[in-house]
């Protein structure tokens, strides 16, 4: 299997660290609002990769966190805790908006048929842990207090840039139009690694005794914490968006390795935006769409796991409305299909070598680097195969749907069709075929009255009860 290894900048062919399992860690969700479409590609992603890998016969070990403190509106250690807000607006306390949240989070997931990671902790819950490694990083130098947190000291790591392949001297994180808060800070990419509960802080709610006092963690520091909790340090693949790149899992990866002095994960890939005309899609961009408001308009959400496999994962992908319509229309041509191939007695002629092929090019394009988008090319090509029987087809469209994940086994049979609606279904198909289309149309009124609808799929007249 090739992935895109961001630490190498290049595909790497994957090898687990321990044969037949792989540790994967994916970095979850600030529970302070609803998740929009494009947090959602990011874990569609990550799902796939997780469907791909027990494809190839894996045991996927998988562990997120959900962070429900520390997250600041700045990732330049600046600005609110994104929970506080969340809880000053609601009316809330900040555990009452974070379980609101999460369980709508993992709602979500679960229309898109996500597979629920396996192993899942908060930030909150892991506290200790994390004061553990601060006080390691303590030990060994790589830490300095001023009176408001203790920071990471970045000027400690040579390779402190390795992942974003930028100098220490070209990172800005301080540079932007915050105001800087702490002038004791040395260095704009040092990074907090718990807050005291001074100046801004002072009466943040969420707080915990430590060696230093009252306070609360930063945000990268949970998911060193949890990820080790979990899966044991180092372990095989780390994943997230590509705006965790610059700053969080490169703060990652200094806390982890420099408390223990190995590598904290062998590959670090990331998922590319969903944009709205051509911006980020945020939730502080303000311009965020969510699965409720799809299903508002009546799109399946799985239509919108159709279209997030419309594109390679390292690919932008601008979110239309007109681009998921399209999708939802595919997948329902697909759910068609696959209900008249449930239906079909055919046992016509029957290439295996032509099945086994159609197979195999699948299984090479989810290998080489997640490549959905080919992936989907060689689901419609079996479609329309004219070599295979219904059965191969099913089953091979059965066995693709293991990664595709849209649901097709839930897909039911048709009832039998009373055979007056057949004969007049393929009348119509002539006049269709000769583009007599005033003709055709007609028909498909006359089926409508009798109860029944007609959609036109790539393997022909689709007929079911309106
Ligand atoms: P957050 O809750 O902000 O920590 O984000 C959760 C996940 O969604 C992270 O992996 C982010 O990298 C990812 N993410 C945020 N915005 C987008 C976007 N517009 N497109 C794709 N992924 C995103
Ligand atoms: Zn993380």
């Amino acid at each position: 299997m090739l992935l895109y290894n961001t630490l190498a900048r290049k595909k790497e062919q994957f090898k687990p660290i321990k044969r037949g399992v792989v540790g994967l860690y994916t970095c979850g969700p600030t529970v302070y609002n609803y998740v929009h479409l494009g947090n959602l590609r990011t874990y569609l992603f990550e799902d796939v990769l997780q469907r791909v890998l027990e494809w190839d016969g894996y045991k996927v070990r998988r562990a997120m966190n959900i962070t429900d403190v520390g997250h600041l509106t700045s990732d330049a250690d600046e600005g609110d805790d994104k929970l506080e807000i969340g809880a000053r607006r609601e009316g809330k306390s900040p555990s009452e908006v974070a379980k609101f949240y999460a369980s709508r989070f993992f709602a979500d997931l679960a229309a898109l048929n996500v597979i629920k990671p396996a192993m899942v902790l908060a930030a909150t819950q892991t506290i200790p842990e994390q004061i553990e490694i601060i006080k390691l990083l303590g030990q060994k130098g790589f830490t300095y207090v001023s009176d408001k947190a203790i920071y990471f000291d970045t000027s400690k790591v040579p390779d402190y840039g390795k992942l974003s392949g930028q100098k220490l001297s070209e990172k800005k994180t301080g540079a932007r139009a915050e105001i800087v808060q702490d002038a004791d800070k040395r260095h704009p990419a040092d990074f907090a690694l718990w807050f005291f509960l001074k100046g801004r802080y002072r009466r943040h709610i969420l707080h915990w005794p430590s060696p230093w006092g009252e306070g609360f963690p930063g945000w990268h520091i949970e998911c060193s914490a949890i990820s080790r909790k979990l899966l044991g340090q180092p372990f095989d693949i780390h994943t997230g968006g590509v705006d965790h790149i610059g700053t969080h899992h490169t703060n990652e990866i200094a806390q982890s390795e420099s408390a223990y002095g190995k590598p904290l994960a062998d590959y670090w890939m990331h998922g590319e935006f969903l944009t709205v005309d051509q911006g980020r899609m945020g939730k502080s961009a303000g311009n965020f769409i969510t699965l409720a408001d799809l299903e508002k308009r009546g799109i399946d959400p799985l239509a919108y796991r159709y279209f997030v496999l419309g594109a390679h994962y390292r690919s932008p992908l601008n979110f239309t409305w007109e681009a998921v319509e399209g999708a939802a229309q595919a997948l329902k041509n697909t759910r068609r299909i696959t209900a008249l191939l449930k239906t079909s007695k055919d046992s016509g002629k029957n290439n295996r070598k032509v099945a086994a092929s159609l197979h195999q090019s699948f299984s090479e394009a989810v290998n080489d680097d997640l490549n959905t988008p080919r992936a989907l090319a060689v689901l419609w090509e079996t479609v329309k195969s004219d070599s295979i029987s219904s059965k191969t087809k099913l089953k091979l469209i059965m066995d693709f749907d293991k990664i595709l994940g849209l649901n097709l086994k839930e897909v039911r049979k048709i009832a039998r069709t009373p055979r007056n609606i057949v004969k007049l279904v393929q009348e119509r198909e002539l006049f269709r075929r000769n583009k007599q289309f005033v003709q055709s149309d007609s028909l498909r009124n006359k089926i409508k009255e009798l109860g029944y609808s007609v959609d036109d799929t790539p393997l022909g007249p689709f007929v079911y009860k309106s």
